[in-house]
């Protein structure tokens, strides 16, 4: 997986920073995850093939989030796309974007697909043979979503030395990835671990912003790999934190510790802050493998 912050800022865009977006590479899919103003802007930089955004994965309905996507809706229009485009977002956001094309009479001439969003509990809203994206509903002030990009369980690999050494027809090499004992060319039944080995552990990724100190989001996090966690605010800010239901450094590194997790990824800061280090250094004395995001930053894992 290639994860790309496109912008990891809170409020207004500035001419520095932008609001948040992010970019995930998975399985030859491109997922777009929200779209602060900017978005498209940012894309291009990054050089990301218009055409491969098929899957758009939108947290909430506040501006730092969502403001970018009429504008990338109707630049793949003025682009001729051709190509499905399927938003995954709250109830509410299909609404607004359609009230917007059509005192434009901007229809698109692609499909547009919207699947709306309102459950409170997790689910899962895309797969298919290689991943899996679920839901991880978060506590802010609107209704909002995290979500959880899942790689699935792969095949065996095969133990090209053991496999000839067993004599074993190339027509079972499909069956022994899938897990199967075949038999060599004798008619005598091989173990299907002495002729594989297990599959690359399968990653995930779990992206959570806007949201207050929420311990609900541990169960569906639990063993991620990269954790992408707000912290708008430090520690000493605590009481802004509470009534605009963010979180600070703090609690997301004590989220990060409970849910396992092997890496966490801070953002959505604040602009009160000018030194951002003091993010890392704070979550740092709770857990250990902590990165700041920063725009047009590039993880890959
Ligand atoms: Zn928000």
């Amino acid at each position: 997986m290639k994860l790309t912050i496109l912008g990891c800022h809170s409020a207004t865009p500035r001419t520095n920073t932008n609001p948040t977006s992010q970019v995930l590479e998975i399985n030859n899919h491109i997922f777009l995850i929200d779209c602060g103003e900017g978005t498209q802007v940012e894309l291009r930089r990054h050089k990301i093939k218009f055409n491969r955004i098929k899957h758009i994965f939108i947290s909430h309905l506040h501006g730092d989030h969502c403001f970018g996507l009429v504008g990338l809706i109707s630049t793949f229009r003025l682009l001729t796309r051709e190509a499905d485009l399927h938003i995954y977002a709250p109830k509410g956001l299909k609404e607004v974007i359609t009230l917007q094309m059509k005192l434009a009479e901007s229809w698109t001439n692609y499909k547009l697909i919207f699947h709306e969003l309102a459950s409170t509990t997790s689910e899962l809203i895309f797969e298919d043979e290689k991943v899996e994206v679920y839901t991880i509903p978060l506590d802010h002030r609107i209704y909002t979503n995290g979500f959880l990009f899942k790689e699935k369980e792969g095949e065996r690999k095969l133990d090209m030395n053991a496999v000839l050494n067993a004599d074993i027809d190339v027509a079972y090499y499909r069956k022994l990835k899938q897990g199967f004992d075949v038999e060599d060319k004798h008619g005598n039944l091989v173990k299907n671990e002495i002729l594989t080995k297990s599959a690359n552990p399968p990653k995930s990724y779990a992206f959570c912003s806007d949201t207050a100190y929420n311990e609900a989001m541990l169960p569906i996090i639990k063993d991620v790999d990269v954790l992408y966690h707000e912290s708008t605010f430090l520690d000493k800010n605590e009481k802004l934190a509470a009534p605009t239901k963010h979180s600070t450094a703090k609690q997301a590194a004590s989220i990060a510790k409970q849910a396992n997790a092997n890496t966490l990824i801070l953002g959505h800061y604040s602009t009160r802050y000018n030194d951002l280090n003091l993010f890392k250094e704070e979550a740092s004395e709770i857990f250990e493998n902590v990165e700041l995001a920063k725009d047009g930053k590039s993880f890959e894992f």
